[in-house]
């Protein structure tokens, strides 16, 4: 079979997964043959054989199961990161996170403490690792499963000597003066439905509550009991409200932002002055 005829058909298996099948269906295809795109399609009249490996890749797609844990990697902030499913799939819109907690940080010294609760594949911690050269940090997760992602991460970014990797709930555990928290934890509420995509990341990453809002409304209560100075986490679109009144309650100033869609995706807090 030649390798347009492969593809072809392979796009079709996918048709009902994904807008882009025949990217992916080449995406599979590069993985297994060790091929660049480019090279696919300036070859694509070449004959190709069946490869076992290839159908089992393509049958794991058309099973709606993200790519990203098909090919044990997801890109995030330009840099590539592992994962599988023991942790979820970084999404374009933490990055934001990431450029938020860098922003606040320069009202912090150099040497600040920065702790994230519930670092899961570790992407925000190694990234801010990188972006903040002398900044310590601990990245707390309750999954040893996550831990594990994440401590190959670090690896693989050079900062494993940079971020103390605690298993623990929250703060438990956590040493000293924190200077910034955080986090993008678990926000979704309990009933909602996942979707099919959704269904293949780890629950416990993405359910925060019957609210849904729980961790966040805890992270909160913690960042005031440890004194710490500033506070960035990552919500869901429609809580800006019950966040805003939790914050309020408690006399802290809250500043929200948004995400590319133009929802809003998380807040800040700076301590009281
Ligand atoms: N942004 C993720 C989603 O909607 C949820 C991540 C989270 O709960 N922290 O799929």
């Amino acid at each position: 079979m030649r390798i347009k005829e492969l593809l072809a058909q392979s796009s079709e298996q996918l048709r009902d997964v994904t807008d882009v099948p025949q990217k992916e269906a080449m995406i599979l295809l590069g993985e297994v043959s060790g091929r660049e795109m480019s090279w696919l399609l300036t070859h694509s009249d070449d004959e190709i054989s069946s490869d076992e490996r290839f159908e089992q890749l393509l049958k794991r797609r058309a099973n709606h199961e993200p790519l990203e844990y098909i090919l044990e990697r997801a890109s995030f902030y330009d840099r590539e990161f592992y994962v599988d499913s023991r942790v979820l799939i970084p999404r374009p819109e933490t990055e934001i996170l990431v450029d938020k907690a860098v922003e606040l940080a320069k009202t912090l010294p150099e040497q600040a403490h920065i702790v994230e609760i519930g670092s899961g594949s570790g992407i925000i911690s190694v990234m801010l690792s990188l972006l903040l050269p002398k900044a310590r940090f601990t990245a707390v997760d309750i999954s040893v499963d996550a831990l594990m992602v994440s401590q190959e991460n670090a690896q693989k970014h050079g900062v494993n000597d940079r971020i103390t990797f605690i298993e623990s709930s929250y703060l438990d555990g956590v040493q000293g003066e924190i200077d910034m928290i955080v986090s993008n934890p678990p926000y979704i509420a309990n009933k909602e439905p996942l979707g099919i995509g959704l269904s293949y990341e780890p629950s416990l990453a993405l359910y925060g509550g019957n609210r849904g809002d729980e961790m966040l409304c805890h992270i909160i209560d913690l960042f005031l009991a440890r004194n710490v100075k500033v506070l960035a986490c990552e919500m869901g679109y429609d809580q800006r409200q019950p966040m805003n009144l939790y914050a309020q309650s408690k006399g802290l100033a809250i500043e929200f932002y948004k995400d590319l869609a133009g929802l809003d995706r998380g807040f800040w807090i700076k301590e009281k002055e």
